[in-house]
C-alpha cells in the first residue's frame, strides 16, 4: 500500500483529472466546435507517433539497444516520446531495465505480483525515493546519460513534454483554424489514450495470453493486446529475448513498431537490427513443450491414480522426442557454425528449412503424446 506522504501529488492529480478533462474536451468539441477531418487525421498520426516514440524509441532503442539509429531518428523519438508524457528517456529506461532485471520480484517497479492496477498505473503514484520506487541510479543508465540530447531532455523534461504534447498539435491544427480541436483532441484526449494503451504493456501483457517461450516470468503473448500496444503484446517473447528488435517475430504478427524499424533500416536511417537466431527461439519453445508434457503427465498420474501406466506411455513417447531433439541439436550446431562463418541467410536457407521441419515434427509428436496421455482412463478392475 502507498502511504499518504509517499504520494506524488502532481502525477496523481494529473492521472485523475486528465481522463475527465479528455471526455469533457471531446464533448465540448462535439457540441460547440465540430470535428475537423484534418484534426482527426492529426490525432491518428499523434496516436501512432507518440506511442511508437515510446515502443520503438524509449523501449526498443534506448532501453534495450536492440538496434542503432541515426541522429534524426533519435531526435524524432525524443520529440514524440516526450509528447507521450511518460517521463524522460533516462527515468523511463531506468525503471524498465529494473523491470526486466527483477521481473515479478519486490524490486520490479511495476510488478504484476502486486496486482493488476498496481502494474497498470498505481506504481506511478509513488514519489521517487519511497517504497520500491528508487531514485534513478545513473550507473544503470550510464550509456544514455552520455548522450547530450537525452541529458537535455531529462533536465528540461516538463517544458519539453508540455510543448510537444499540447502546444505542438494545437499549433499544427491552428493552420486550418482548429486550435481548440488540436489542443483537446490531438493533445489531451490523445495523451490519455496513449497512456492507457502503453500502460497495458505492464499490466495486460503480464496477465493475458500464452507463455510459448518461458514460464520463468509472468509475461505473456497475446495478439489481441498487441493491437493496442503497437505490437508489444508479444511480451513473453520480449522478456525471454529482450535484445531482439521484434516482439512479434512472425511476419504476419501485428507489430507496427517492428515494421517501422525494418522500413527505416531499408532507408538507411537505422541499422544493426538485432535478431535472436531461429535455433535459439525454437529450442526455447521445445523446452516449454517438454515442461507442459511433464506437468500433464504428473497431473494425470495423480488424478487417475494410474502412475505406472502413464509413466510407461510417456517413456515410450519420449524416446521418439529425444531422437528428434538430437537431430534438431545437430542442425542447430550447423546453423551456429555457418553463422560464425558469416554465411548469408540465402546460403543457410535449406538448413533453416530442415531445422523448422524438425521442430514441427517434435511439436507434432509432443502434441500426439499429450493427447494420448490425456485420454488415459483407469483400467477396469479384473
Ligand atoms: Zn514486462
Ligand atoms: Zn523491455
Amino acid at each position: 500500500m502507498i502511504k499518504w506522504n509517499e504520494i506524488n501529488w502532481p502525477t496523481f492529480l494529473f492521472f485523475v483529472f486528465s481522463p475527465i478533462g479528455a471526455i469533457a474536451g471531446v464533448v465540448y468539441v462535439a457540441l460547440y466546435v465540430g470535428f475537423h477531418p484534418a484534426t482527426i487525421a492529426l490525432t491518428v498520426f499523434m496516436i501512432f507517433a507518440t506511442g511508437i516514440g515510446i515502443t520503438g524509441g524509449y523501449h526498443r532503442l534506448f532501453s534495450h539497444k536492440s538496434y542503432e539509429a541515426s541522429k534524426l531518428v533519435r531526435w524524432l523519438y525524443v520529440f514524440f516520446g516526450s509528447a507521450a508524457l511518460e517521463m524522460s528517456v533516462i527515468e523511463w529506461a531506468y525503471d524498465h531495465r529494473n523491470h526486466h532485471r527483477y521481473v515479478d520480484n519486490e524490486k520490479d517497479p511495476y510488478a504484476i505480483t502486486k496486482g493488476f492496477w498496481f502494474a497498470h498505473i498505481l506504481w506511478l503514484f509513488r514519489k521517487r525515493g519511497t517504497g520500491n520506487r528508487e531514485e534513478v541510479d545513473l550507473n544503470l543508465v550510464q550509456d544514455l546519460w552520455k548522450d547530450p540530447v537525452l541529458r537535455f531532455q531529462h533536465r528540461f523534461y516538463l517544458p519539453i513534454a508540455l510543448t510537444t504534447s499540447f502546444l505542438f498539435p494545437a499549433a499544427i491544427a491552428a493552420l486550418w483554424g482548429d486550435f481548440t480541436g488540436g489542443l483537446l483532441i490531438a493533445g489531451l484526449a490523445r495523451t490519455v489514450w496513449v497512456h492507457q494503451a502503453t500502460f497495458c504493456i505492464n499490466s495486460v501483457c503480464h496477465f493475458l495470453g500464452t507463455q510459448p517461450y518461458s514460464d520463468r516470468h509472468t509475461a505473456r503473448d497475446s495478439w489481441f493486446t498487441s493491437l493496442v500496444t503497437y505490437g508489444e503484446g508479444y511480451h513473453n517473447y520480449h522478456h525471454e529475448f529482450p535484445v531482439d528488435y521484434r516482439n512479434g517475430i512472425r511476419k504476419y504478427q501485428y507489430d507496427p513498431t517492428k515494421w517501422l524499424i525494418f522500413a527505416m533500416s531499408k532507408m538507411g536511417l537505422v541499422w544493426n537490427l538485432k535478431r535472436i537466431p531461429d535455433e535459439k527461439i525454437l529450442a526455447a519453445k521445445m523446452e516449454m513443450q517438454e515442461k507442459k508434457l511433464a506437468a500433464l503427465s504428473e497431473k494425470k498420474a495423480q488424478s487417475v491414480g494410474f502412475a505406472e501406466g502413464i509413466a510407461a506411455l510417456r517413456e515410450s513417447g519420449e524416446k521418439t522426442l529425444v531422437r528428434i531433439q538430437e537431430r534438431f541439436d545437430a542442425l542447430a550446431k550447423n546453423m551456429k557454425e555457418m553463422r560464425k562463418e558469416k554465411k548469408s541467410r540465402t546460403e543457410m536457407k535449406d538448413l533453416r528449412k530442415q531445422l523448422i521441419r524438425t521442430y514441427r515434427l517434435h511439436n507434432q509428436k509432443a502434441v500426439e503424446l499429450m493427447r494420448q496421455i490425456s485420454s488415459q482412463r483407469m483400467p477396469a478392475a479384473a
